[in-house]
């Protein structure tokens, strides 16, 4: 249904189902994972991820306890994230995929932290912190642990 790579292409992957509801995480680790303003990540079952390359340039940094984001060891490029306590659930970094996808951003998340370099200038909702998950609900994140 959806194929992504790498920025060097060494990494490969498919998903056989749809990523779910995001936002826009503006926080310290999402800027600093992504090296821009905000990361845009939208969870997917784990069963529904295939790894078609890559399997040995692949690699996991644990940000903070429990937290894993993989990533690209050639290139660089962040793939996806997930929490050792819900392993089920990753979160794909949206830029890595190369086919079309046409969901909208339902929220501004953690736009406490955000970098005073970028403004801001849609209707999405905006919260400090997380959103409401009535707003949106971040599967596969620490939001749930709230
Ligand atoms: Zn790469
Ligand atoms: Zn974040």
């Amino acid at each position: 249904m959806y194929a992504g790579s790498c920025l060097c292409g060494q990494v490969k992957y498919t998903l056989s189902a749809e990523p779910g509801a995001f936002g826009y995480c503006h926080c310290t680790s999402c800027r600093k994972a992504s090296g821009s303003a905000h990361a845009a990540n939208a969870p997917v079952d784990r069963s529904s991820f295939q790894l078609v390359a890559g399997s040995t340039v692949i690699r996991e940094y644990q940000s903070s306890p429990g937290k894993y984001r993989a990533f690209c060891s050639n290139c660089g490029s962040p793939i996806y994230a997930y929490l050792s306590a819900a392993p089920d659930v990753i979160r794909i970094r949206l830029g890595s995929l190369d086919t079309p996808f046409t969901k909208a951003p339902q929220a501004h998340t953690w736009v406490s932290d955000k970098a005073p370099w970028e403004p801001i200038a849609d209707a999405i909702p905006q919260f400090d912190t997380w959103a409401p998950t009535t707003v949106l609900h971040q599967r596969g994140s620490r939001q749930d642990s709230c």
